[in-house]
């Protein structure tokens, strides 16, 4: 391999991480094969009523022949922590805001947009993408005119499309999955990079059979795990809180993860996630020993489990490790395997 790859290979290699796939040759007759190296990590900066925001990172070099061509991107799941926050999380790893191509959001709550990251976008001429349902609550924050005016607001509803602005061909893909959660929904991602895919899936009162076939075969799960049913029935909270946090449109109980989980292991037979992240996790109502109690009764599960945390950053996690042909752009694999239709262009809605 080339000098460059030991640049490609920044993040410490987790335990549970499995040897990297390989890639497949790419389709169509035209294209010239080029030999790409390519590598995906995820984290999760936060995770709670305080804040939520993950992150991934990706790497893609090319030799087409005449040399290398590095690239490498950032994608943010979520902005409910505050740019000063997620920089400094970000701190210790390889990856900096500097790379930030793009982020979406799952909804419009507060603890997944902080206010203050309308401006850092707009100086960084980088999109956020937003399902139409939730763009009038970005208009109440500041500066989301101008960054609309800047073509900064990208509106999806169910298509596929790349998170990005450039005119490049992206890597990345996301299709988007509608999670009943409050009025107006949350949204899962389901990520597609090379041939791993990661699905982001947090706020929901229930999982919808949607979510359940994305999330069959992928190679990371991220799942909201939010209360304990128990502790939540004998918290001080109000009866009207308790009755939405566990109604059909509010949060998944560890249970209700739990056996969304074991159904997505059954189905996917001996092709089980490289790492399962639970999200989201109350501090009112729920702690870690009672989550691990519950999850670790599954052994497939046990060895894969990471819990995402409200102060501090996971690990960073292997989603992709590979070198071969290359395919040159993300959807030629997201038409077929993953969205219903072909990615639309998005538009900006006035
Ligand atoms: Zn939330």
């Amino acid at each position: 391999m080339s000098s460059s790859h030991g640049q490609l290979w920044l993040f410490p290699r987790a335990e549970n991480d499995s040897a990297a796939p390989e890639f497949s040759s790419a389709r169509g007759s035209s294209f010239l094969p080029q030999q790409e190296i390519a590598s995906a990590h995820f984290c999760v900066l936060g995770s709670g009523s305080s804040g939520n925001c993950a992150v991934l990172a990706w790497r893609w070099s090319l030799d087409d022949g005449h040399g290398e061509k590095p690239d490498s991107g950032l994608l943010l799941l979520d902005l409910g922590l505050s740019p000063g926050v997620v920089r400094r999380r970000l701190c210790d790893s390889p990856v900096s805001l500097d790379r930030l191509t793009g982020a979406c959001l799952t909804h419009a709550d507060g603890d997944h947009l902080h206010p203050q990251w309308l401006g850092e976008l707009i100086d960084r001429s980088v999109p956020l993408f937003i399902h139409r349902k939730h763009i009038h609550a970005v208009y109440r924050i500041d500066r989301a005119r101008e960054a609309q005016r800047l073509g900064l607001l990208r509106v999806f509803d169910g298509q596929a499309f790349e998170p990005t602005i450039s005119s490049q061909p992206s890597p990345l893909a996301v299709r988007p999955v509608a999670l009943p959660h409050d009025a107006n929904g949350s949204q899962a991602f389901v990520l597609r990079f090379r041939q791993a895919t990661v699905c982001y899936a947090t706020d929901m009162g229930t999982v919808p059979d949607a979510l359940l076939d994305a999330m069959v075969g992928s190679d990371l799960l991220a799942i909201e795990s939010n209360y304990d049913t128990q502790m939540q029935r004998d918290s001080a909270r109000s009866a009207k809180l308790k009755q939405r946090v566990m109604g059909p449109r509010g949060h998944l109980s560890n249970e209700q993860a739990f056996e969304a989980l074991v159904r997505v292991m059954d189905l996917s037979g001996p092709r089980l996630p490289r790492h399962v992240v639970l999200l989201h996790r109350s501090r009112q109502c729920n702690t870690p020993s009672i989550v691990r109690s519950v999850f670790e009764r599954d052994a497939r599960l046990a060895p894969r489990l990471v819990l995402a945390d409200q102060h501090q950053a996971t690990p960073w996690l292997c989603v992709y490790e590979g070198s071969g042909l290359a395919q040159p752009r993300a959807l030629l694999s997201c038409e077929s395997d993953l969205a219903p239709s072909p990615a639309q262009a998005i538009g900006v809605r006035s």
